[in-house]
């Protein structure tokens, strides 16, 4: 990886980390637990509660993915930066670009 694209990689982390944090802010705003005090009718309240857990599956997906960017982040300088963990093969850039939480190259990802 040249320097360049380490460095356009790390404005891209940046910029993934900055809107997954304001999605996450957002889903913890949505799932507040719903009060049962609350005006909605007994149906209204069901879905409520279903939607709240679709939510919550997705805040715990968005924190995953927030944490496996930092980690890309911290290791970004590193001489391995972007060696598959599997098969220590090179992650094709554009693999990265889209995607810089990875850590396996295209082909053990597929596996
Ligand atoms: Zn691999």
């Amino acid at each position: 990886m040249t320097h360049e694209e380490r460095q356009s990689l790390s404005q891209q982390i940046h910029e993934l980390i900055q809107s997954t944090q304001s999605e996450i802010s957002k889903l913890e705003e949505v799932t507040q637990p719903v009060k049962p005090e609350n005006s909605l009718g007994r149906v209204s309240r069901m879905d409520a509660i279903n939607n709240k857990s679709v939510m919550e599956a997705s805040l715990r997906s968005k924190r995953e993915k927030l944490s496996k960017l930092e980690l890309a982040l911290k290791k970004i300088d590193q001489a391995d930066f972007g060696n598959c963990t599997r098969c220590a093969s090179q992650i094709q850039p554009a693999r990265l670009m889209l995607l810089p939480e990875s850590d396996l190259c295209i082909r053990c990802a597929a596996r």
